[in-house]
């Protein structure tokens, strides 16, 4: 097992969180043993996050735990239906380019209600539907078909990031960082890679 502080190159980085992963599915986790005191006065004046994830905001979805790592380890955006938008890019390449994250992980899961009330086009309050056309075009493609949607979304919005920020496709090429889907299962616990 490679700790979060060795991890240096993209393909450490993924396995790392992928193997985290397996421990919580497996109700195994090792990083609740971590000495949170330490952890915190170490990272006080710096942070050097060995990945990044783009997760929905669903209460069911905590990132940290379920790839069994802790305190300056994962460096985190949420949106309801982990959607690209500038300030999702902004954050993201600052989290690449500044921070040195090795891999991003565009991360969809099961039963997503974002996904859902965009496919029944549900008639919503406030500013809700403003999410809905981010969404659309992995409905449009499964309309009938939920996870497949959620999944389609997930490899949409990870493509929009590789190819509409020059940044992180700069790394990507410069083999320094890695921009991948996936799919969380909220019944086994196991986030499956996606291709696109
Ligand atoms: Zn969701």
């Amino acid at each position: 097992m490679l700790k979060a502080e060795n991890v240096s190159t993209p393909e450490d980085a993924l396995a790392t969180l992928l193997e985290g992963n397996k421990r919580y599915a497996n109700n195994d986790l090792t990083s609740l043993e971590a000495d949170l005191q330490v952890l915190k006065s170490r990272t006080v004046d710096k942070q050097e996050p060995f990945a990044a994830v783009l997760s929905c905001a669903d209460s069911r979805v905590p990132v940290e735990l379920l790839f069994d790592q802790s305190i300056g380890h994962i460096f985190v955006t949420r949106v309801a239906g982990n959607m690209i938008t500038p300030e999702i890019i902004g954050s993201l390449e600052y989290g690449a380019a500044v921070l040195g994250t090795k891999v991003i992980l565009v991360m969809g899961h099961g039963g997503c209600g974002a996904v859902t009330a965009t496919m029944q086009a549900q008639d919503v309050p406030g500013q809700i539907s403003s999410l809905f056309r981010h969404i659309q075009p992995a409905v449009d493609k499964h309309p009938n078909d939920l996870e497949a949607a959620i999944k389609a979304n997930a490899v949409m919005q990870a493509a929009l990031l590789s190819k509409s920020s020059t940044v992180i496709s700069g790394l990507i090429k410069k083999g320094k960082l890695k921009v991948v889907a996936g799919y969380y299962d909220l019944a086994s616990g196991t986030v499956a890679l996606l291709e696109f």
